[in-house]
C-alpha cells in the first residue's frame, strides 16, 4: 500500500469540494450527538450498523447531506467507530472518546470504491463535476481510498491510497545491506558506524514558529489582525516541513546509493511521543519511511522491516546476549558475557541489520558484523 499525494488546480469549481468537507463535518457533528444521546437512553454503545443505516435514511431525505457521497458518510461512521473502539480499549491510558469537531476546521471526507472515475491524463471525475491536479507522478497500481483534504490556507489535495502490489524483486548492485536506529539527536544511526545528524535548520525554524505563534495568540480573537497572524503561522509551518521533506528526499536517495538493503524497525510512534514529549514530530521519522520506501521501489532497493518490539538495543551484537534491562539514559554498555563495549545506537543498528537479514531469508550476506544465533 502508498499513499499518494496530489495539489488541485484552484478553481472556482473547487468550492463544491469545500462544501462536501463542511457537510462532512456536520454529519460527523450529527452522528457523534447521536452515540452521545443513546448511550443517555440506552446505557450501551450505539453500534455502527446501526448508525450507518439511519444515517443513510437521513441522507436520502436531505439534500444538502447529499453533496457528500454515501460512500464517505459510510466513512465518518467508520471512523467514528475506530475510535470509540480504541477509547474501549485505552481509556484507562488516557485516550479520550471521538468529541465535536468545528466544521470549518474539518479536513476531509474519503471515498472507498465509487463515487469517483479518473479521465485519463490529470482529470478526475469526484460526484457529478470533473477536477484537475497537478500530476506529479503516475499513479500505479489499484486506488484503494480517494480522500479530499483541505489545509489550514484553504488548499485542496486529493490523497490516494494505492494497492501496488507484491515486494518488489531486489536488484544487487551494491552488495550491501544495513541498519539503521532513529534517534533524537543523531537522526540516524548506521550499522556501518556512519551517523547522520538532525539538521540544525529544525530546531532555527521553530524558534520562528515559536515566535509567530506568541504573535498570533496576542492578537484579539476574530479580528483581522488574528486571521492574518494565523496564515503567517501556518506558513512559517508549511516552510519546515517543506525545508523537512527536501531533506529527506535528498537522504532517501543517499542511502539507497549506498545500500541495497536498508532494514528499520517498525515505528511506535504513540510510544515514542509518550516518552520524548513533542520533538518526536517535528522529526517526522515516519514521513521520511514513506519517502524512503517511495524511493527505494523506484531503485528497485528493499527496505525491510523488523518488529518494534525486537529487543535491539539490549542485543549484545557481538554474541547474541540480551540483557534483563537497559536504561534509556545508558549510551554504553559492556557485555557480561563476551565482554564487548556496546555503544547503545550501533550496537542497536547493528542488530537490526542482522534480524532484518535473517528475516528476508539471507543466511550470510558479506556483513561486517558476525552473526547471532536469534
Ligand atoms: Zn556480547
Amino acid at each position: 500500500m502508498k499513499t499518494l499525494k496530489f495539489k488541485l488546480y484552484e478553481h472556482k469549481r473547487n468550492k463544491y469540494l469545500k462544501r462536501s468537507i463542511n457537510v462532512a463535518g456536520v454529519i460527523y457533528n450529527h452522528c457523534i450527538a447521536l452515540h452521545k444521546r443513546y448511550y443517555r437512553m440506552f446505557g450501551k454503545h450505539l453500534n455502527c450498523a446501526k448508525l450507518q443505516s439511519h444515517i443513510a435514511k437521513l441522507r436520502k431525505r436531505n439534500s444538502f447531506w447529499q453533496s457528500v457521497g454515501s460512500q464517505a458518510v459510510q466513512d465518518i461512521c467508520q471512523r467514528i467507530e475506530k475510535a470509540y473502539q480504541l477509547f474501549f480499549k485505552h481509556n484507562k491510558k488516557g485516550v479520550r472518546p471521538p468529541g465535536f469537531k468545528k466544521v470549518k476546521k474539518y479536513k476531509s471526507f474519503t471515498l472507498k470504491q465509487a463515487g469517483y472515475k479518473f479521465l485519463g491524463g490529470n482529470r478526475v471525475k469526484i460526484g457529478s463535476r470533473v477536477y484537475q491536479f497537478w500530476k506529479s507522478r503516475e499513479i500505479e497500481g489499484t486506488v484503494k481510498t480517494l480522500t479530499i483534504k483541505r489545509t489550514p490556507l484553504g488548499e485542496l489535495f486529493m490523497v490516494l491510497v494505492v494497492d501496488d502490489g507484491g515486494i518488489p524483486e531486489v536488484e544487487i548492485k551494491t552488495g550491501k545491506i544495513a541498519g539503521f536506529d532513529f534517534g533524537l539527536k543523531t537522526f540516524l544511526t548506521c550499522s556501518d558506524g556512519t551517523k547522520i545528524e538532525s539538521p540544525q535548520f529544525f530546531k532555527q525554524s521553530l524558534n520562528a514558529i515559536k515566535k509567530a505563534s506568541k504573535q498570533h495568540s496576542k492578537k484579539l480573537k476574530a479580528s483581522s489582525n488574528r486571521e492574518r497572524a494565523r496564515k503567517n503561522l501556518v506558513r512559517k509551518h508549511e516552510d519546515i516541513s517543506n525545508c523537512r521533506r527536501d531533506w529527506f528526499w535528498n537522504l532517501a536517495h543517499e542511502l539507497t546509493d549506498k545500500f541495497d538493503i536498508l532494514c528499520f524497525e517498525t515505528l511506535n510512534l504513540k510510544g515514542m511521543q509518550r516518552l520524548w514529549g513533542r520533538k518526536i514530530s517535528d522529526l517526522a521519522f515516519g514521513e521520511f519511511l514513506q519517502i524512503l520506501e517511495w524511493v527505494a521501489k523506484k531503485k528497485n532497493k528493499l527496505v525491510v522491516f523488523i518488529n518494534q518490539w525486537y529487543p535491539s538495543s539490549k542485543t549484545c551484537a557481538s554474541c547474541g546476549h540480551v540483557l534483563e534491562e537497559l536504561d534509556l539514559s545508558m549510551r554504553e554498555w559492556r557485555c557480561p558475557y563476551c565482554q564487548s563495549v556496546n555503544a547503545r545506537d550501533e550496537n542497536a543498528s547493528q542488530v537490526i541489520e542482522m534480524v532484518g537479514a535473517s528475516t528476508i531469508g539471507l543466511g550470510d550476506v558479506s556483513r561486517a558484523t558476525p552473526a547471532i544465533a536469534v
